[in-house]
């Protein structure tokens, strides 16, 4: 396990000698030691992404040539795929098959952003036609320069991925700062992309805490562009940041997707798809589908089978056989995540299942997947992220107030509707205000699709050619192609 920051291509200590701990949420145990990386570390980390930029030529390199780097970190990524897996297990506490998955995606991600790097090289220039015929004109896309990245903790790598894949592919540099709570794996694949020969300064990895090296980051002047995933309070901080330099900013925030299951959707589906949407990853995901909405005719049947099968999930270390469910990322974490069930309980929500620690664990942040009913629409937990593993259930009785349920929220990042009639699930899928909307199912995410969110879920779009724009400029190039004079002014 690797515990310097890596800058210029270099293993460096923290200037200010200090590091923090890294705990197995599983254990409580401390694992590990990281340098808390300060604003002098991002300084020198900015500078040497500023100097591969603009003199060391990485900006001018081609996409075919960014194209064979991005492929040699993904090939690197999958050779160490089953160690970069354990250390995400005892890192951020999910359960080995689903960081396996993680890992994969991530390698997917360099793979994908490595073909369209390929394409930048002829793509993205246009000859514009224009209405005076004595100029012509092009338009060409330039990477935007040194990115910002400061990602969260709960899918560690593939965040890292999302961010730096699409940056290097469009001729970006990049100061990467991971969560402090989770700060292995980045660290693993600057290693990696030392290894694939990456020039130094292309991209710099900061840990640190997120008031040090994270502030640092955003209020660094030589910093051209923020690409923040996180909470909406940080984001918040990161554009207000932004705004003082213009610096170019995207935001993948938080979320609070509604899930609408109508009465014509096949129960034992609906019960395995709201289940995935909710438990996978702890619950610890933005684009949770954590309100879930029943039409009341279904509402009886289904809650018995959810109840049912949501009883039988398996809880424990997430590197033992057969656990699909794992403890928490961090102890503050877990006292959020209870006390938010405790306050619903309190306005008068039913806790139907879960809502505590499972007696046989006594260590580790763990908390036995949760359901929730009767819970009143104006209370945080029906209004605001959990981020754990419990779900809110309501019934509801036709389209039009599922819709209007659903859209209640200041959210916008996903959402999903389940029903056998396609009429409907279009119709419904076009009225959600969400930037992601799963038809007949809850979470599946693809690198070529663009993802992110409406109102305060966040700003711009990752994946996808999407992803790729939010690291590029666009520059018109206009000539006047005659050699007769402009004639602005009469010469006598
Ligand atoms: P967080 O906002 O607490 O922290 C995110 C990152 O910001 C961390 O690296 C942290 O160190 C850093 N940070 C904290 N304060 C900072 C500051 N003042 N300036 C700069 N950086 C600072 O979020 P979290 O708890 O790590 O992650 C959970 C949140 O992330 C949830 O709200 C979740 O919905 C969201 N999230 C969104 C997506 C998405 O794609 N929309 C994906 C994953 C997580």
């Amino acid at each position: 396990m690797r515990s310097e920051l890596f800058i210029d291509g270099k293993w460096t200590q923290a200037a200010a000698q200090r590091s923090f701990d890294v705990v197995n949420p599983a254990t409580e145990e401390v694992i590990h030691k990281v340098a808390a990386g300060t604003a002098e570390d991002i300084d020198a980390a900015v500078s040497a992404a500023r100097r591969a930029f603009d003199h060391d030529g990485w900006s001018k390199t081609s996409g075919a040539e960014r194209g064979r780097y991005l492929r040699a970190i993904a090939n690197g990524i999958r050779r160490r795929q089953t160690e970069l897996a354990r250390l995400e297990v005892i890192d951020n506490g999910k359960p080995f098959p689903e960081a396996e998955w993680d890992v994969g995606d991530a390698a997917g991600c360099f793979e994908f952003y490595a073909s369209l790097a390929e394409q930048l090289d002829n793509q993205f220039e246009e000859r514009l036609e224009l209405p005076d015929a004595r100029f012509t004109s092009k338009v060409v896309k330039e990477p935007v320069g040194v990115a910002g990245a400061i990602i969260p903790w709960n899918y560690p790598l593939l965040m890292a991925a999302w961010k730096a894949a699409p940056a290097l592919a469009a001729g970006c540099t990049m100061v990467l700062k991971p969560s402090e709570l989770t700060p292995l794996t980045a660290l693993e694949l600057a290693a990696i992309a030392d290894e694939a020969g990456l020039p130094p300064g292309v991209l710099n990895v900061v840990t640190g805490l997120g008031s040090e090296a994270g502030q640092g980051l955003t209020e660094h002047p030589g910093v051209d562009k923020l690409a923040f995933t996180g909470s909406v309070p940080t984001g918040s901080k990161v554009m207000a940041a932004a705004a003082r330099d213009i610096k170019r900013v995207s935001l993948e925030l938080g979320g609070k997707s509604p899930f609408i299951v109508f009465e014509d959707a096949d129960i034992e589906q609906a019960v395995e798809w709201i289940m995935f949407g909710i438990f996978w990853n702890q619950g610890q995901v933005c684009s949770a589908t954590s309100r879930v909405l029943v039409q009341e005719t279904l509402y009886p049947s289904l809650m018995a089978r959810l109840t049912e099968e949501t009883r039988k999930i398996t809880i424990g270390n997430g590197l033992d056989e057969g656990v699909l469910l794992g403890p928490l990322v961090s102890e503050k974490q877990y006292q959020q995540v209870t006390s938010a069930v405790a306050s619903a309980r309190e306005a008068g929500a039913t806790v139907v299942a879960g809502g505590k620690r499972p007696d046989s664990l006594t260590t580790g942040y763990y908390l036995e997947p949760t359901i929730l009913t009767d819970v009143p629409l104006e209370i945080a937990a029906w209004t605001e992220e959990i981020f754990g593993p419990v779900v809110c259930i309501r019934p509801f009785g036709d389209e039009a107030e599922a819709i209007a349920l659903a859209n209640d929220s200041r959210f916008g990042l996903a959402a999903a509707v389940m029903s056998k009639d396609d009429g409907r699930a279009e119709r419904v899928a076009a009225s959600l205000r969400a930037g992601i909307v799963w038809i007949n199912c809850s979470q599946p995410t693809f690198t070529e699709a663009p993802w992110g969110g409406y109102k305060q879920s966040g700003i711009g779009r990752e994946l996808g050619r999407w992803g790729l724009e939010n690291y590029l400029e666009t520059k018109q190039i206009t000539k006047y192609a005659t050699d007769a004079p402009w004639g602005w002014y009469i010469k006598d």
